[in-house]
């Protein structure tokens, strides 16, 4: 009873803001012939995913996640990778999964990057005095003593920066000012912007920050240098800074800057991803549904949104069920993974492991590393059959108003070699459209993350990942 009425005041109060959303997100048709049984058995999940749905909205769990990722923020702070403060994070994860009651809690080794921030300052000496907010890319080298004072070149593409001769680009710092198109696209620049330039004998390079919108914060991220390549500082700075100096330069004024990076790389550091368990009652050490998200951050903000977040609910997705009493057929597993922000390492370093036996050890991936914000549907990757019987279990989340399936190639970075192997995976789509606007800055903080939206994604992620782990048949692949 209490459930019922619950669910109908949540359609109540969900129904002013249906159609937002709605309209925005593609729905993928799949041609489906389910078997009844089993389609069946599928619809018969709907009250325990009605209980889960009220014990983490309405019920003794609503607020604890947000409550979870606030006290791992505020206790740590940024968790970047090499840091003493992702692996006291990692401590306190393993500690606190332990209390939790989440079983076979351990951690397993993954060797990360190891770059180091120093001291960062950009100016614009001339035509005006301006301090440029900056910051340096990950794995960037630093600049000389006493920094770099060069003459701009501002170019909005790749395509134009090649059209100049080597001369005109010789010592100079290049500014790259593409227009925002996607994070994909744009952020080219960010991951070979420092190759490119310095191919054209530039001594460094400076990006418009990697986001559709700004109020003045310059947004950080991984960069690579190409083998064989100089390598050259690279930065970001604002998107209001790049834009004023791609208009004097096109005005034809001499923009003269000092740029200071202590910035440098040591040796590879030994992180750890983070595991622990709620053990299936059939099958404990095969066919595993993993759930999971990312520890490390990056230095700036706290890395509330990416990705405390989906880190947090794939571990208290567990917790909550633990508690409910809730133990599916198959383990759900939990993994914490380190190192992503520097390249996926963690994730790397565990299929690395765990591959020889993955026929038998795994069956689903869930990854969370697209934000937590109001949940509307998921997004899967896998073959058909496997599809089919998913786009089921997402029509059990129709009481929380979350009922987009979509097929997509990619459900996240942390899972992608399971993907490329032909498991089958999935992630959820939520109202992600800010993501960008306090991604990889120091917006990344709580105040980005709202309780309410928290509990629905941890809700979702406990209902879907049960049900999987719970079905009589494993979930199908490639
Ligand atoms: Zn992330």
């Amino acid at each position: 009873m209490i459930v019922k009425s619950f669910i109908w005041l949540l359609l109540a109060i969900h129904s002013s803001f249906a159609g937002v959303h709605r309209d925005e997100h593609r729905k993928t048709e799949l041609a489906c012939t389910m078997d009844e049984n089993l389609l069946q058995e599928i619809q018969g999940y709907q009250s325990v995913v009605e209980q889960i749905f009220y014990e983490i909205v309405r019920g003794r769990f609503a607020g604890q996640t947000w409550e979870s990722i606030m006290e791992l923020t505020d206790t740590f702070g940024p968790r970047m990778s090499g840091t003493e403060q992702l692996e006291k994070a990692i401590d306190y994860s393993v500690e606190r999964m332990r209390r939790d009651g989440l079983e076979n809690v351990h951690t397993e080794e993954a060797l990360v990057p190891h770059w180091v921030r120093g001291y960062e300052s950009a100016v614009l000496m001339e035509p005006f005095y301006k301090k440029l907010p900056m910051l340096g890319l990950g794995s960037s080298i630093g600049t000389p003593k006493g920094g770099i004072f060069a003459n701009a070149v501002v170019v909005m593409s790749f395509e134009e920066l090649e059209s100049l001769s080597n001369e005109a680009v010789q010592g100079k710092i290049v500014v790259f000012v593409p227009k925002w198109v996607s994070y994909g696209v744009t952020g080219q620049y960010r991951r070979e912007g420092a190759a490119a330039a310095a191919e054209k004998g530039a001594v460094a390079a400076l990006i418009r920050s990697v986001t559709p919108f700004s109020i003045g914060s310059p947004h950080t991220g991984v960069q690579t240098y190409e083998a064989g390549v100089k390598q050259i500082p690279i930065a970001a700075i604002t998107v209001e800074d790049a834009e004023m100096l791609l208009r004097k330069y096109r005005r034809g004024e001499t923009l003269k800057l000092h740029i200071v990076m202590e910035d440098y790389n040591l040796d590879p550091f030994m992180s750890r991803n983070v595991i622990g368990e709620l053990e299936g009652t059939v099958y404990s050490n095969m066919s595993v549904v993993v759930v999971s998200g990312h520890l490390d951050s990056w230095d700036v903000g706290v890395g509330a949104m990416d990705d405390a977040g989906g880190a947090m609910i794939s571990w208290k997705a567990l917790t909550y069920l633990r508690d409910m009493g809730l133990r599916p057929r198959r383990t759900i597993r939990a993994i914490l993974w380190t190192g992503e922000e520097q390249g996926v390492w963690g994730a790397k370093h565990y299929y690395e492991d765990h591959k020889r036996q993955q026929e038998e050890e795994f069956s689903f991936f869930f990854e969370a590393d697209s934000g937590t914000f109001n949940p509307t549907g998921f997004d899967f990757v896998g073959n058909n059959q496997a599809g089919c019987i998913f786009e089921e279990i997402v029509k059990l989340m129709a009481p929380l108003n979350i009922t987009d399936f979509r097929t997509t190639p990619d459900a996240g970075p942390d899972i992608s070699y399971w993907v490329t192997d032909g498991f089958p995976a999935a992630a959820f789509i939520n109202d992600n459209e800010r993501y960008f606007w306090f991604h990889h800055s120091e917006g990344d903080s709580m105040l980005v993350e709202s309780s309410e939206s928290l509990d629905k994604c941890a809700a979702i992620w406990a209902a879907a990942a049960y049900v999987v782990a719970d079905m009589s048949i494993p979930m199908p692949r490639s």
